[in-house]
């Protein structure tokens, strides 16, 4: 009776940790090792919605690599992919563990501020641009910088949908004032 039980309870962990994985994997991003754009909307929602109940702010930082399409043109696609590996290290590292960091699509990211308001998400999305911009090494095969753009709940927008809107405003604001910058 004991084996039975062992040999259940063994397969019982092993489907366990298998379902895990594949959850794992269903929210990750494969090139990056991040989180997928998929696993983020979720979170996203989940977030605001919990910093309402809490009443506590919440922030967005979304991130571009300024000219990748230029990268990708000069050096080809292997190196451009090789890049956006590179970009994710400084990004994931100049934030809290608690945050939520993602690949957002092609050579965008973005990072959930869990309990920060605009002002402070303003302060963490400038160190990661400068992180951005202090990244080197052989793999680096030109400087290499991010725009960015902040917005946070509930002092742009209450609704999720409508913070990240105007995060990407910022962003495309951060872009055509030159690039390399942070935009609140
Ligand atoms: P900007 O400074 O305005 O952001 O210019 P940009 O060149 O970075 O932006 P643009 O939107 O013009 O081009 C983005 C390019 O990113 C186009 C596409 O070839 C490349 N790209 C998107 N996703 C991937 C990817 O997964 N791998 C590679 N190698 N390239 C990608
Ligand atoms: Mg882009
Ligand atoms: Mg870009």
């Amino acid at each position: 009776m004991v084996e039975t039980i062992a040999e259940n309870a063994g397969t019982a962990l092993s489907s366990l940790e298998r379902i895990t994985k594949e959850r794992q994997k269903a929210n990750t991003d494969g090139l990056t090792g991040l989180f997928n754009k998929r696993y983020f909307l979720e979170r996203w929602e989940s977030e605001v919605q919990k910093a309402l109940e809490n009443q506590r702010p919440v922030s967005i930082a979304i991130f571009d690599i300024d000219h990748f399409k230029s990268y990708n043109d000069t050096f080809g696609h292997v190196e451009g992919e090789g890049l956006l590996k590179l970009v994710a290290h400084p990004i994931a590292g100049s934030v809290r563990p608690s945050d939520v960091v993602a690949r957002f699509g092609g050579e965008e990211f973005v990072v959930i501020l869990t309990n920060t308001s605009v002002e402070a998400g303003c302060t963490v999305a400038e160190r990661v641009r400068a992180a951005v911009e202090s990244l080197k090494g052989a793999e680096v095969l030109r400087p290499v910088t991010v725009s960015g753009g902040v917005a946070s709940c509930p002092h742009d927008a209450v609704d999720a949908k409508l913070v990240l809107e105007q995060a990407d405003k910022k962003l495309y604001h951060a872009k055509q004032s030159g690039r390399n910058r942070v935009s609140v």
